[in-house]
């Protein structure tokens, strides 16, 4: 028998291992990406046609794509205008009988009110599925993001805090039964090679990425506190512009800074000047979903979300990544005065 080390070998147990311990919970299952690891999260749970899961408006479109992949409807909730993400104030009025799990997404790194939305779960028995793609390692009141809901979805997507050398992800969960659950659907929907207990998929994480993954995850930390200095260098030399509004982290969160997002009505001129300059930005995201062209048989309209609306004309993202300096930082603020 031939015996390769490339699929579902040590590697990927190891980093399963760590990654579970770093997230401070019982397992964690490596799978292809982040949009598979939502995906398989959802159908894990049973969440199918005729179901309807809550996620927020103002989002990357791999949260809602997980939701119709299943064949499930996405009820779109709009986030808070201070931290961008989902407002459980607004959940309670989404939830009809058809609901069956919320989706929070810890938007550009800051964790989500986690302790509200698992309230509301609990009270109306829906399953939580929390997307940290952008928050690898923050906090709500002390306790990672990825540890609280009943299956959570992470990326490795290069780019991300946590970044393979290609595609990954990962779910981690305390629920053993879902754990071995996602672990068949990844492969095949097989525990033992040649037996299928469900129809699965081909959505494993190479070992490949996952040797990769034990190497990184050791700098985790270090680069998180990177990312939060250069926030702190970026928010004391915008302080004083008018017309720009800065990142807001809630008392209760902690932030990762997947992404420093500011705000300004003069967004796309101050990108043009910013790109003069050779400082290259971003936009997350300039179409939110609801008027995303894919998503237009869900029948929203432009007015539908207008705080999603409102962001995506506004927000623009500033360079950050761990090593920039402070130079880096005056350089770019003296542009944005
Ligand atoms: C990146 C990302 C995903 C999808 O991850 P992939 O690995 O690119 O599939 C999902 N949700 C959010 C919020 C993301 O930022």
């Amino acid at each position: 028998m031939l015996r390769t080390g490339f699929i579902l070998g040590n590697e990927l147990r190891k980093f399963e291992t760590e990654y579970a311990r770093y997230n401070h919970t019982r397992y964690a299952i490596g799978v292809s990406n982040g949009l598979d690891a939502l995906t398989l999260s959802l159908r894990a749970l049973g969440i199918g046609p005729g179901d309807e899961v809550i996620v927020p408006s103002h989002t990357f479109i791999a949260t809602l794509l997980a939701v119709t992949h299943v064949g499930a409807t996405p009820v779109l909730v709009e986030p808070r205008m201070e931290t961008y993400n989902i407002n459980p104030d607004l959940i309670e009025r989404a939830i009809t009988k058809r609901t069956k799990a919320i989706i929070p997404v810890h938007l550009y790194g800051q964790a989500c009110e986690m302790d509200s939305i698992m309230r509301i779960a609990k009270a109306h028995n829906l399953f939580v599925v929390e997307d940290n793609a952008q928050a690898h390692g923050a906090l709500w009141n002390r306790k990672m993001t990825g540890s609280w809901g009943h299956a959570n979805a992470t990326s490795f997507y290069p780019g991300k805090n946590l970044g393979a050398l290609g595609d990954g992800g990962a779910v981690t969960t305390d629920d053993e039964g879902l754990a071995e659950h996602i672990a068949m659907l990844r492969n095949y929907g097989s525990k033992e090679k040649y037996y299928n207990e469900v129809p699965g998929y081909n959505n494993r994480l190479d070992e490949l990425q996952a040797a990769f993954l034990r190497v990184k995850l050791r700098y985790l930390d270090e680069w998180t506190r990177q990312r939060q200095e250069i926030a702190c260098w970026y928010n004391n030399a915008l302080q004083s512009v008018t017309g720009i509004t800065l990142p807001y982290t809630h008392p209760q969160a902690t932030h990762s800074y997947h992404l420093y997002v500011i705000r300004t009505a003069k967004r796309d001129a101050v990108q043009d000047r910013l790109r003069q300059k050779g400082i290259g930005t971003m936009i997350h995201y300039p179409v939110p979903p609801h008027l995303q062209k894919a998503y237009r048989y869900l029948g929203h309209k432009p007015g539908d979300f207008p705080i999603a609306e409102e962001l995506a004309k506004t927000v623009l993202s500033l360079p950050l990544w761990p090593g920039m300096n402070r130079n880096m930082i005056k350089a770019t603020a003296e542009h944005l005065g």
